[in-house]
């Protein structure tokens, strides 16, 4: 059985790493291995920055956002040398095994560090993006999606009294789904994905069409990926009469107490990673698909394309005019 494994969380912060950082550092106390939390990332294997982590080194933590170890994008990572000094740094320390908690990126670092130097270890998917094919949801999104509802609740108050549009900017880099999931459950009647390419007419038609119907204002919602709302907002003005406003959530959308879904998700990701890892199991990436928790091959994950669901993409059509 595995005795000594690593921690860390990469890439972009999202809401429910700590809440798997615990779970990841409790199961692993549970079966009587000694587990240590590296500092920033991939960063802090490069530099040598980790501690021992206890049960008590996690209390507190399960409601908040951010991560407790810090999070960064380490360009040495993506260099041979950078990776070798890495596995060196594992090796000094006897760390049999890995988890990391991170995006896409963090579990090419992954991938790299189970393929060509033989060192287990286990994927979390910890992203707000939820751009990740293999996996239903990752954690963070949850939570992000939720902060976005809650903008936008406050946004509708004044769109509704002033009769404007709100053209409202949300994350997800080259995915459409903070979007998609934000735009079917704050009602908005149009949604701006990179997934799909965009008509203004047909847009300017939907709202003038909605304002005959009897609505006094109206929520768009722009991923970040497809264009800002600055100018979606001022291309959208150049061609109706209804005053038109534009809202970039930005930041807020990574923050906050993670929700019970996230929170949920973190508990079982961080158990299953350690026991795959006590069996002597690396190499896998943990998810969920249809309620249930999986785990699969950390190649074969970041290979997979990211697909967009256009059934949800109708849905929001028929329901949101
Ligand atoms: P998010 O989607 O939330 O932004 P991410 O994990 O995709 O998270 P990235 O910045 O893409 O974020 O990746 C995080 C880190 O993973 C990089 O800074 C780098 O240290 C490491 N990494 C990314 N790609 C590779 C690779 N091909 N080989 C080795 N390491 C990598």
């Amino acid at each position: 059985m595995m005795k000594k494994i690593g921690l860390l969380t990469s890439g972009g912060d999202a809401p429910g790493m700590n809440a798997a950082i615990r779970a990841v550092v409790r199961t692993a106390i549970y079966f009587g291995m000694e587990v240590y939390g590296i500092e920033r990332g991939y960063s802090g294997l490069i530099d040598d920055t980790m501690t021992r982590m206890e049960m008590r080194s996690v209390s507190d933590i399960v409601q908040r956002g951010g991560t407790r170890l810090r999070t960064a994008r380490c360009l040495e990572m993506l260099t041979e040398e950078g990776q070798k000094t890495a596995v060196s740094t594992l090796e000094r320390h006897g760390i049999e095994g890995l988890v990391v908690i991170g995006g896409d990126g963090s579990f090419r670092g992954a991938k790299c560090l189970t393929e060509n130097y033989g060192i287990p270890t286990i994927g979390i998917p910890g992203t707000i993006d939820n751009d990740l094919e293999y996996t239903d949801y990752t954690l963070g999104f949850d939570t992000a999606v939720n902060t976005c509802l809650d903008v936008i609740n406050k946004l509708r108050d004044t769109m509704n009294s002033h009769e404007r549009i709100s053209v409202v900017e949300v994350m997800g880099r080259h995915c459409g789904d903070i979007a998609l999931y934000t735009g079917i459950t704050s009602g908005a009647e149009i949604i701006v994905v990179p997934e799909i390419t965009y008509d203004m007419d047909s847009i300017v038609k939907r709202i003038d069409l909605s304002r005959q119907n009897g609505k006094h204002s109206n929520i768009i919602i722009v991923a970040e990926g497809a264009c800002s709302a600055d100018e979606f907002a001022k291309q959208l003005q150049a061609v109706t009469s209804y005053s038109v406003r534009s809202t970039n959530i930005g930041h807020i959308q990574r923050g906050g107490s993670p929700s019970m879904a996230d929170r949920m998700l973190a508990a079982q990701f961080g158990n299953k990673a350690v026991r795959l890892l006590k069996d002597g199991i690396g190499n896998r990436v943990v998810g969920i698909r249809k309620n249930e928790i999986i785990d699969m091959d950390i190649i074969e994950a970041v290979s997979m394309k990211k697909r967009f669901n256009y059934e949800l993409y109708e849905t929001l059509q028929m329901i949101s005019m």
